[in-house]
């Protein structure tokens, strides 16, 4: 069995806590390899190559640290296919979307090639006679990055891209479930010549990110995952006095309003709803349809798609939807579902107990399509974070507004309506940081920044973009004056403009 070390000041290191984690397959259900769990020591030792590292990264050029950042672009291009091979293999999902997956992180990298237009100062001349003020960013030292499995490569990517071209360290701690693209990503940044010790990164669980979060030398920590995790991180990172973002899970509520092309929303619910298998924070989890007759041509749409998705491994082309990460998992999604119809859910589709011929150990599940679900049954409430989409009747916009806005989360929220008047209310009534307008899954572009409200960020600062370059940056103000010996003279009072 194949054993998943660290990869620390650009060289492979074997763990050496003694402490294991399984990474399974999760089309076979076979474990195929172990990941080493990194105890506090080999945490610091990580932290220790960051810091040292990052005291002459801050002073690298922009011309170098982006010559790096472009031929990093092109090896991630080169090996985008080894990368997606490695998620499809640990996380499951299927071969085109790990691609897509890999796509969507090279456009952080692409935007951190830009940095030099991100990180120009403000310079204001003459503020008073002869005094110029600038203010300039700088980086922070070491940033940490604490990262799901859901998104092995692309979420790793969010974060060091933009913490690197910004003259930061970083350590990168990946899900202990499919920790080996986060792996390839740091090998293939030593290939493109970042210096030792400016990304490293290190395998294990909760001990590595209690040691993380407490580490004197770790100036910032970037987290993604779920809400109770997201929560305790922020709280640990703000108590030992570092810069915090901590993103966490969602519950991502889809409007579809009576003008709506009831074809067009179907196919972008079931897209959403069920690709990587539902496991991504932004897949839509529930479908909020305005009117009975709306309800009704909807769900009949998307019985009708949801009946029709091909479930297989990842590896297999002609799979749209791949197993879960793990057999709890699966079981934890597939007792949503029953227990829903428990509830009074209408189950339309049921997906459990589904398998795939010649892959009976795998961990899949067929999708699932729950109608009239109430707000008050656990698969309404909870993170199912599976595929199972939940449909939800209401009378009238502002019910269907009041409902989502009662959630406690507030990642994504869709609008699809022809009404232009509409949608601009949505977009400016709905409490989620992304937004869609006949979009289902509003992930923002490289440049703009990706973000929840409520319970799904705890923090100030959205992901990558001009908000990543800010958590990555602190800010420093310089007033200059080159006096003429000719005004000299002492002035007690307190300076003011003139
Ligand atoms: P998770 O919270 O279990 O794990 C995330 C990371 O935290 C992993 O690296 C893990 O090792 C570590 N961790 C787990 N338990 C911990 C603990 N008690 N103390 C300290 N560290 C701990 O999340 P997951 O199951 O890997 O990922 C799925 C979740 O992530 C979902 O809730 C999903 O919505 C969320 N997510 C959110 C976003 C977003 O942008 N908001 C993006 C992707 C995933």
């Amino acid at each position: 069995m194949r054993t998943i070390g660290h990869f620390i000041d650009n060289k492979a290191v074997e763990g050496a806590s003694g402490r294991f984690g399984p990474v399974w397959d999760p089309a076979t259900g076979e474990q195929r390899s172990r990941v080493a769990l990194a105890d506090a020591a080999e945490v610091d030792r990580a932290v220790a190559a960051a810091k040292e590292a990052a005291r002459t990264w801050a002073r690298a050029s922009l011309a170098r640290r982006t010559a790096l950042l472009f031929r990093y672009r092109e090896l991630l291009l080169a090996h985008r296919d080894e990368l997606a091979a490695l998620i499809t293999a640990e996380h499951g999902k299927v071969h085109g979307d790990a691609l897509g997956e890999v796509a969507r992180g090279l456009e952080i990298v692409e935007l951190a090639c830009a940095i030099p237009e991100k990180l120009k100062g403000e310079l204001s001349t003459e503020v008073s006679t002869g005094v110029d003020v600038a203010s300039i960013r700088q980086p922070l030292g070491v940033v940490a990055g604490i990262t799901p499995f859901n998104f092995p490569a692309m979420v790793p990517l969010w974060m060091f891209p933009v913490a690197l071209a910004c003259g930061n360290a970083f350590v990168l701690k990946p899900s202990e479930k499919d920790p080996s693209a986060g792996l390839r990503l740091g090998e293939l940044a030593a290939e493109a010549g970042f210096p030792d010790g400016v990304l490293n990164v290190v395998n294990g669980d909760r001990e590595a990110v209690d040691r993380l979060l407490a580490h004197p030398d770790v100036a910032a920590v970037s987290f993604v995952g779920s809400t109770p995790v997201a929560r305790a991180v922020q709280r640990a990172a703000v108590e030992h006095g570092k810069r915090v973002q901590a993103l966490g899970g969602a519950k991502n509520h889809m409007l579809v309003l009576p003008d709506a092309d009831l074809d067009v929303a179907a196919d972008a619910a079931i897209s959403a709803a069920y690709g990587s298998a539902g496991e991504r924070c932004m897949a839509v989890s529930v479908v909020v349809a305005i009117g009975e007759e709306t309800g009704d041509a909807l769900v009949a749409r998307l019985a009708e798609r949801a009946a029709a998705v091909r479930v297989g491994p990842g590896t297999d082309p002609t799979s749209e939807m791949g197993p879960l990460i793990t057999a709890e998992h699966r079981d934890s999604v597939a007792g949503y579902v029953r227990g829903a119809r428990e509830q009074g859910a209408d189950v339309r589709v049921d997906g459990t107990g589904y398998t795939v011929a010649g892959h009976e150990g795998g961990f899949f599940l067929g999708v699932s399509l729950l109608d009239r679900v109430t707000p008050g049954m656990a698969a309404y409430r909870d993170e199912i974070f599976g595929p199972v989409l939940c449909v939800v009747r209401a009378d009238s916009y502002d019910e269907a507004l009041a409902l989502i806005n009662a959630s406690p989360w507030g990642n994504g929220a869709a609008v699809f309506t022809r009404d232009g008047g509409a949608a601009r209310r949505f977009q400016l009534e709905v409490a989620a940081g992304m937004v869609g307008v006949n979009v289902p899954i509003p992930v923002p572009v490289g440049y703009h920044s990706f973000g929840g409200w409520k319970d799904s960020l705890f923090g100030d600062h959205h992901v990558y973009g001009t908000d990543g370059v800010r958590f990555c940056t602190r800010g420093k103000v310089v007033t200059t004056r080159w006096p003429d010996p000719a005004d000299r003279g002492v002035d007690l009072g307190f300076p003011h403009h003139g």
